[in-house]
């Protein structure tokens, strides 16, 4: 077998032992006598792992009852245009905070359907810092207010939870949900794409406060109405249960590590020893604020651009996969997802540490 340490950003590294026990039922899922992708989603077997999955959901992030927990399709890029659909009134604006590549283009989708604001914006400093929360204009009439709390191409990550006031607060969390422990309740809407931090590309997992459910327009599609999703538990029509099945496995591989504080330690080490490294080379380069750093995405660049092809080149060689930065931001950039061990990231530091003094 030729794995390797994979720094993808999405879809990214999942834990070994997920996909060794996805391997081993692949053929028979429990007492299914079939493979999980061959029985009904309304059967009991599928069901009972439906509802486990999302217990265990719960209980690693803490998720208040009065929260319903949706695993939905369509890629978080669908629910930017789903949510202003669902939580906006026609008479209502809705805030945006843009720190990068994500929260602009979850605006975007989000102006045929709603009034869209920007709250406050990075794209001056090119998205290497968050604006200051001094500067933020938010309506206090504002549907929600929605923000990208990582921003997985820019490397920019919020280290606290902004205060919204009475105003929802809406996050797409795709690449960093269950990376440490947060407080659901400070949230309206959280919802994130699984293929960073949850498992197969396909599904979304959407945490929504029960109340805010009454907003959803009756006159819509049901197929797009977060209610009906709910009130469906989320079969509505056939979800994706082989994601939902991976998700429910990488849940259970998070209980096993000792939930998402043992994660959150974990993140803050490793992403340490990165940032710890190239702030100590004159080679390397991070062009994002100390305090706005991601654990879970880190972009750097090489002194010469003519670097970058042969980095990456020798990266492969020895073993550290899809490095390659965004086109956006250029350079390098490593992606630290929960199912990055400490010891890939010791590895991608030492061989660093090697082309840096091969190449100086
Ligand atoms: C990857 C990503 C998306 C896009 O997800 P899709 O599933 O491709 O729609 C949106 N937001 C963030 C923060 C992401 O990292």
């Amino acid at each position: 077998m030729s794995r390797t340490f994979n720094f993808s950003a999405g879809p990214a590294t999942l834990p070994e032992s997920v996909l060794r026990r996805a391997q081993s039922e692949m053929l028979e899922w429990g007492k299914a006598r079939a493979s999980v992708m061959e029985v009904s989603h309304r059967g009991k077997d599928f069901v009972a792992m439906a509802k486990k999955s999302e217990q265990d959901l719960r209980t690693l992030m803490g998720i208040p009852s009065s929260y319903k927990v949706l695993f939905l399709q369509g890629g978080a890029t669908q629910h930017f245009a789903q949510i202003p659909m669902n939580f906006a009134r026609r008479d209502q604006g809705v805030d945006y905070v843009l720190t990068g590549h994500w929260s602009e283009k979850a605006a975007k989708e989000a102006k045929p359907l709603a009034r869209v604001r920007i709250a406050a914006s990075g794209a001056e400093g090119s998205y290497t810092s968050i604006p200051s929360r001094t500067q933020w204009q938010v309506d206090a009439q504002a549907a929600y207010l929605h923000y990208t709390p990582n921003e997985t191409i820019h490397g920019v990550e919020f280290h606290d939870i902004p205060d919204a006031g009475d105003v929802p607060l809406v996050a797409d969390m795709s690449s960093n949900i269950l990376s440490r422990p947060i407080d659901v309740s400070k949230f309206g809407v959280i919802y994130a794409g699984a293929q960073k931090n949850i498992g197969a590309s396909g599904l979304v997992v959407m945490i929504v406060r029960e109340d805010l459910l009454a907003r959803c327009p009756q006159e819509m599609p049901k197929i797009f109405n977060y209610a009906e999703h709910a009130a469906n538990e989320s079969m509505l029509n056939t979800p994706n249960t082989f994601g939902w099945y991976l998700a429910g496995l990488v849940f259970e591989w998070l209980m096993e590590q000792g939930g998402v504080a043992a994660m959150g330690e974990r993140n803050r080490a490793k992403a340490s020893l990165l940032y710890g490294y190239i702030d100590s080379s004159n080679f390397y380069k991070n062009p994002v604020e100390k305090s706005a750093r991601s654990w879970m995405n880190v972009p750097f660049t090489l002194p010469r651009e003519e670097l970058d092809a042969v980095f990456l080149k020798d990266a492969e060689a020895a073993g550290l996969m899809a490095l390659k930065g965004h086109r956006a931001v250029g350079g390098m950039r490593a992606s630290l997802y929960n199912a990055m061990p400490l010891e890939g990231v010791q590895a991608l530091v030492d061989f660093m540490k090697d082309f840096a003094a091969r190449n100086a």
